[in-house]
């Protein structure tokens, strides 16, 4: 058996064993060709289709909805930052942005270089504890989109529905929390992801669109950061990160192992409830940073009485092999980050550790 850390890390992050067996096992002669995946030119037949099965897997397990258009993009999401207004944000329009934590901040201070924005809603106010309420949100004339982050990686908030925003485009960055449950992508006029934590290692971001928000980009911008040039050239105008494509690909096999998104939900929901419980029933020990109601199946902030204990504790579960309970350096604290790919025995043997850490240092 291989030994496998605790791996709580919140990007890049666990990837499932399976995956990485199956990769191990063809890597250096895949499909008979004599070839690694990372050998063979992305223009061959062979690499095509590993990249087109991989585009039909995403919609596939989103129920293949219609209209929509999957491209794979370089620079992570945080060139969607700023790709997303240079493609969408027009003169005399707004773009509108739910404020949420660190990376919607991120989001819209993109969006401030290239035109106008608004704030739709914010919780800045509860130190982003908690979600703004978006079931009504006041809307300018002429908005180009509504954008939100669907799962905040670094507080550990997360969406749990998503507000109707009629017929402005409403979009998601989901880098934290794509496929960790079903979810209507035809609530969403675009959504994307960087692959690094829940679909599979980095160096691919998932862009996931209507094809109309996609299809005619403006010429003024350069070639590789309109969306119409990699729609037009399916997503190998230029060299793709191929061996990221082909493990994202494995990933989403695995997830339909798993019984697809609602299959991983059940999991997901598993794994957090235990985490969550034990926080909730340490008679104030650990402390759940953010408001129950918007608490992140992904990412579970907590904290200790006080800094001091933290750092025991970091100490002390990686003596005992865990990995990443490190609190992002910008929030402090603790986060186990518990992504699809976590299994549900590594959260088992974190939650036997806070126990047993609770009883000698309480
Ligand atoms: C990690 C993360 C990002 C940044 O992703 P990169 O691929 O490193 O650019 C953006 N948004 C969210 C919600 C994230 O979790």
């Amino acid at each position: 058996m291989t030994k496998r850390a605790y791996n709580f890390n919140a990007g890049p992050a666990a990837l499932p064993l399976e995956v990485l067996e199956r990769a191990q096992a063809e890597f250096v002669d895949f499909r008979n060709t004599g070839m690694s995946i990372m050998e063979m030119s992305h223009r061959g037949a062979v690499y095509e289709s590993v990249h087109n099965e991989a585009q039909e897997r995403l919609l596939s397990l989103l129920g293949n909805p219609k209209g929509y258009k999957v491209l794979f993009l370089q620079g992570g999401a945080s060139t969607q930052f700023a790709m997303l207004p240079m493609n969408l944000l027009k003169e005399g329009q707004t773009a509108s942005y739910v404020m949420t934590g660190s990376w919607a901040k991120k989001a819209l201070s993109e969006a401030k270089l290239i035109g106008e924005t608004q704030v739709a809603a914010s919780s800045e106010a509860d130190k982003y504890m908690k979600l703004p309420d978006v079931s009504n949100l006041s809307l300018l004339d002429r908005t180009a989109y509504v954008h939100l982050t669907s799962n905040e990686t670094i507080e550990g908030t997360q969406f749990k529905s998503f507000p109707d925003t009629g017929s402005v485009p409403l979009i998601a960055d989901m880098s934290s929390d794509i496929f960790c449950k079903p979810f209507d992508l035809n609530q969403f006029g675009m959504i994307y992801a960087g692959a690094q934590k829940n679909l599979g290692p980095s160096g691919i971001t998932v862009v996931i669109a209507r094809e109309e928000l996609v299809s005619e980009s403006p010429k003024t911008i350069p070639t590789m950061l309109r969306y119409s040039t990699h729609v037009d050239n399916n997503s190998l105008y230029n060299t793709p990160p191929s061996f990221s494509v082909y493990m994202v690909n494995e990933v989403l096999k695995w997830i339909e192992e798993q019984g697809g998104l609602a299959g991983i939900e059940q999991k997901n929901m598993k794994k957090a409830e235990l985490l969550y419980n034990t926080i909730d029933s340490s008679g104030d020990f650990y402390r759940g940073c953010v408001d129950p109601a918007d608490r992140s199946l992904m990412n579970v902030t907590f904290r200790l009485a006080n800094e001091d204990l933290e750092k025991q504790f970091i100490k002390a579960s990686e003596q005992e092999g865990f990995v990443g309970l490190k609190g992002h350096r910008s929030v402090g604290g603790l986060r186990a980050s518990i992504y699809n790919a976590a299994p549900y025995e590594s959260v088992k043997a974190l939650t036997d550790f806070m126990s047993h850490f609770q009883k000698t240092n309480g």
